[in-house]
């Protein structure tokens, strides 16, 4: 029998691919997920302080993806912790949130990641209902790549205390490149939030890969600037990861002077975090290409059969070689 809460899994169209499978028999759209699995649980220190709950799966299929093992669950065969039933992960969560080492690290909220949350969204949906249960004053955190259908968006508007959201790039064909997903759909998205719910707004953050990238800073600052000067920006540091392995990471003068881009258009809520300064065999500024040529030709290097990426019409969509990539790096 299907749980009620997983019903509409039976014609997915969670996110903005909407794939209209049916998860719960046998069909997969482009997150190749069925029935949604829990990868990974644990306290966490990192702003906002939280109980991170990682939902296996994703509805993007980045080249330097950094939780590449559970993203490209279950091609990438990562253990799991499963489908724990709602009631005991949400039972789970609050005592950890509220124990005294998530007291100790200023926990006060369970924060959902992954991978992507949204092929998880009903599963999500049924926790926060366990948790709120047991504590009405559980916050929880919504982790996203913004790529949703406007009603799901919704729906993380109203489960969410606080949403933190990835904008992967500010060209489509850059975005593209990266992702394998259209660009738009995200910024639709962000501008609603920042219109409707902004005191829901984390932060937006922006994975700086140099040579890639990061040519687009000014204009996805006049972007955000444009809808409010204090939405809060931070830039992540690339590490050399998954099919980029080989690329160096971004160096702290590049992530300064993101920041610094950012501020003279305006914005003035932004900052930088991460880990810089990691070495990669290849340097992707040594090139004259675009950001988005060079995109297209790692991901023709390492499998893709098209450019100009779009997952969901691709021949290869149930059997990708990027999703399947097997990475030395393990940072
Ligand atoms: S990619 Fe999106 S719409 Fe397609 S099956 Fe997965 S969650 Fe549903
Ligand atoms: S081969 Fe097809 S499904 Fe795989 S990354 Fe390229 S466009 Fe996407």
């Amino acid at each position: 029998m299907v749980e009620g809460y997983l019903k509409e899994l039976e014609n997915c169209n969670l996110c903005e691919w909407r794939c209209g499978v049916n998860r719960l028999e046998d069909e997969v759209g482009v997150c190749m997920l069925e029935r949604p699995q829990v990868a990974s649980t644990s306290l966490h220190p990192a702003p906002p302080e939280s109980y991170t709950v990682f939902m296996a799966g994703c509805n993007f299929r980045c080249l330097n993806c950094q939780n590449w093992r559970i993203a490209h669950f279950p091609e990438q065969e990562t253990p799991v912790r499963g489908e724990l039933k709602p009631k005991k992960l949400a039972k789970e969560a609050v005592s950890k949130v509220r124990s005294k080492r998530g007291k100790m690290m200023g926990a006060d909220r369970i924060f959902f990641s992954g991978g992507s949350p949204t092929p998880s969204l009903p599963y999500i949906e049924k926790i926060v209902e366990g948790a709120k249960k047991l504590d009405q004053d559980i916050k929880i955190n919504y982790d996203t790549n913004g790529f949703m259908t406007p009603r799901s968006l919704e729906r993380v508007i109203d489960l969410a205390d606080s949403i933190t959201f990835d904008i992967k790039a500010f060209d489509d064909e850059v975005h593209k490149g990266l992702t394998g997903a259209p660009l738009e759909p995200v910024l639709r998205n962000a501008e609603k939030l920042a219109e409707e719910a902004e005191e829901k707004l984390w932060e937006f953050r922006y994975l700086l890969v140099p040579g890639i990238n990061e040519g687009d800073v000014e204009e996805l600052a006049k972007f955000l600037c444009d809808l409010d000067e204090d939405l809060p920006l931070n830039f992540l540091a690339f590490r050399p990861n998954f099919v980029m392995e080989d690329y160096r990471g971004a160096r702290s003068e590049e992530m300064e002077k993101a920041v610094e881009k950012a501020k003279k258009v305006g914005l003035c809520n932004v900052s930088w975090s991460g880990k810089t300064g990691l070495a990669g065999k290849k340097d992707l500024l040594k090139t004259d290409r675009s950001g988005a040529e060079m995109a297209e030709d790692i991901a023709e290097k390492n499998g893709c059969i098209t450019r100009s990426r779009k997952c969901s019409s691709c021949a290869r969509v149930h059997s990708c070689e990027v999703k399947n990539y097997q990475a030395e790096r393990r940072c």
